[in-house]
């Protein structure tokens, strides 16, 4: 499973449609101070379910929304795409059979999140579900941002914990546990 493409628009400073493309398995992404690597990032995991926007290094969700510049008006909406390659199979279940899998995330200034799988609407948990056990979430290891090494060695057990069971494909079937204790 590899990250194809990402689709940005009306995204903090993505305002026109801009897609970013990862061709091979290793990429980087470089330029100067300021002109939005982080923003990158901050799109995956927005997609992803994100739902602290202090994690987004924003104080409030609709921050994630181009909110203007000097010579150029703020917009009422902010939607990214990412594309995944499926072909190996990496995310299982009901969507193990497609070869690409797309997943949208969409948000109106002053209203909720939308989601979408594949082009249908789903819900935050219909994407939550499809990545755990993968590595990919909004809280998993797959990215791994400034100070997050030295966090994890620091880490008490009990939270090292949660990653070696991410890691170990244990997560998911924990949180269907959960679910079905709590009915
Ligand atoms: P560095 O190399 O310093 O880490 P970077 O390339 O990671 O920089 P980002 O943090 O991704 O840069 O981008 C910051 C830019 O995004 C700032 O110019 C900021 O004004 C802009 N930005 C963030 N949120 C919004 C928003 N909602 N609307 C418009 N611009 C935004
Ligand atoms: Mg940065």
């Amino acid at each position: 499973m590899r990250l194809k493409t990402i689709q940005l628009a009306g995204f903090k400073s993505f305002v026109d449609p801009t897609t970013v493309s990862f061709p091979s398995n290793m990429s980087a992404v470089v330029g100067p101070n300021g002109c939005g690597k982080s923003n990158v990032i901050d799109a995956v995991r927005w997609v992803m379910g994100e739902s602290s926007a202090k994690t987004l290094r924003g104080e409030s969700m609709s921050d994630v929304i181009f909110n203007g510049t000097t010579n150029r008006q703020p917009v009422g909406q902010a939607s990214i795409e990412l594309v995944f390659d499926n072909s190996d199979g990496g995310i299982g279940g009901a969507y193990g059979a497609y070869a690409e899998i797309s997943v949208r995330r969409q948000v109106i200034r002053e209203g909720g999140s939308d989601y979408f799988l594949n082009g249908s609407k789903c819900r935050r948990r219909d994407i939550t579900d499809l990545f755990l056990g993968t590595g990919l979430g909004p809280r998993s290891y797959a990215i791994i941002e400034q100070g997050m090494i030295s966090r994890l060695i620091e880490s008490k057990p009990e939270e090292l914990r949660v990653f070696i069971e991410e890691a170990a494909g244990i997560s998911k079937y924990k949180e269907r546990r959960r679910e079905t204790e709590n009915r």
